[in-house]
């Protein structure tokens, strides 16, 4: 019998057209499928080279003739394609499932529920520097099936989300990197935390003894999962708690790696990221890069002049000595209590948007330790005033980012700090996360 070598791509996003365009190059009969709109760039991209595409609705009888489906992360199981196609029993899995099978480059894969994008983008630092032929995908930068269809790198830094890793079977990732585990995205996982875990376990499917898996020693959720698993490739652990024998630690203000017989050290106010938070990310790529035998002073260099990314922890800008910072990526309560750990001034804080069932009482300790007042910044507050209205903070309602970081400077002193650190996502007032933090930095500078 013949092969169905039909290909239907479903989302005509950056991994949708990467996925068409490595699918060509590969003989399948390609289709783009997009329930929405597809963006002006990507529509350009799909007719300039030929490949056959249909947006705003699906054509089932077309979706159902695959032989073979690649579906973008953003589309959830539930949505009533997917359904029919699990029904049909036609397999659907995700672009980085479909681009591994077509490279045989060394990959480095980073997921966790937070950190993924600064652990990649300073492991990729970390690797161009030393001057690997590296490529940077996933989550981050450009979709790594378009690259495997046009480029040949030796390396890639992948940033994988749950969502990828849900439709990945057969991948496996050379060095896999978990940078923790607290609840993200319920509603995708029937609101089990353990499903979740799972998706986020999948980053070492398939990993050999040959392999690595560096993770977060500190976290309970990996640690108690771990005490489950038998996992194959070789452990590096990392840790800010307690020191280690392999992996990273922190002893007397340095932070230590041993990996594979070879040690390193450096001082923790060397390092460019600061925070606890980042101090594992930091981890998790120097042993990275320790794997990988780069040169020490190499991973010292990189770890010290990462510029870091932008709406994470940004500090960017002093009006009248208080300073404003932008975390609008904390998108969960847990990048919200790192933000506010790394503090040292009393902080006004900006918070709210879309609430995706956050438990906010992790964070009372903190508030009370250090917040001096509460903006909120949604369409409906009622689960932050609920949950902090009888704290004793002056807590006040707005419902633009002009109104809400003038209020934080009203409400703010010399030597303040106001952070936007939001929680939730952004969609009731903004277009993405991204949007919001620019509009912060705009009515910052408009102040
Ligand atoms: P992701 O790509 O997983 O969303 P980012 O690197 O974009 O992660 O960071 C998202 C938010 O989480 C930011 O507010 C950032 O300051 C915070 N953060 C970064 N690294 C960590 C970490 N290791 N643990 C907890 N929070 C983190």
């Amino acid at each position: 019998m013949m092969e169905n070598k039909n290909l239907v791509i479903l989302g005509g996003g950056e991994s949708g057209v990467g996925a068409a365009i490595l699918g060509k190059a590969k003989g399948f009969e390609t289709f783009v499928s997009d329930f929405g709109k597809i963006p002006e760039k990507y529509r350009e991209e799909l007719v300039k080279r030929g490949l056959a595409f249909e947006e705003q609705g699906h054509s089932m009888d077309r979706i159902l003739a695959a032989g073979l489906v690649v579906k973008s992360p953003g589309i959830p199981d539930k949505a009533p394609v997917i359904k029919a196609l699990h029904e049909a029993g036609i397999p659907v899995i995700s672009e980085i499932e479909f681009a591994g099978r077509y490279t045989q480059a060394f990959t480095v894969c980073i997921t966790g529920s937070n950190g993924k994008t600064t652990t990649t983008l300073l492991t990729y630092h970390l690797l161009k520097h030393a001057g690997l032929n590296v490529g940077l995908a996933g989550n981050v930068g450009k979709s790594f099936a378009w690259q495997v269809a046009e480029e040949c790198f030796d390396y890639y830094v992948l940033e994988i989300s749950s969502f990828q890793l849900d439709g990945m079977f057969d991948f496996r990732a050379d060095l896999a990197i978990l940078t923790n585990i607290t609840p993200d995205h319920l509603d995708r996982y029937d609101y089990k935390m353990q499903n979740y875990v799972d998706s986020k376990f999948r980053i070492v499917q398939n990993q050999r003894p040959e392999d690595f898996f560096i993770y977060c020693d500190d976290d309970p959720v990996i640690a108690a999962e771990l005490a489950k698993r038998e996992i194959p490739s070789r452990k590096l652990p990392f840790s800010t708690e307690h020191p280690l024998s392999e992996g990273g630690w922190v002893e007397n203000n340095l932070m230590k790696l041993n990996v594979l017989q070879n040690t390193f050290d450096m001082t923790l106010y060397e390092l460019a990221l600061q925070g606890r938070h980042n101090l594992n990310n930091s981890m998790a790529a120097g042993i990275s890069g320790m794997v990988l035998k780069l040169r020490k002073e190499e991973i010292r260099q990189c770890l010290s002049d990462f510029q870091g990314v932008e709406h994470r922890l940004e500090r960017f800008m002093r009006v009248h000595d208080i300073e404003f910072i932008n975390d609008s990526k904390a998108t969960n309560v847990n990048s919200v209590w790192y933000a506010l750990e790394s503090m040292n001034a009393k902080v006004v804080w900006i918070v709210g948007g879309t609430d995706k069932g956050n438990d906010y009482s992790q964070l009372f300790d903190l508030v009370r330790q250090k917040v001096k007042a509460i903006v909120c910044l949604g369409v409906d507050n009622s689960r932050i005033i609920e949950a902090f209205g009888d704290k004793g903070l002056e807590i006040v309602e707005t419902r633009s980012m002009t109104e809400a970081v003038r209020s934080a400077y009203f409400l703010a002193s010399k030597g303040d700090t106001v952070l936007l650190s939001p929680a939730c996502a952004s969609f009731d007032l903004f277009k993405n996360y991204e949007d919001r933090g620019r509009q912060f930095k705009e009515a910052v500078r408009n102040l």
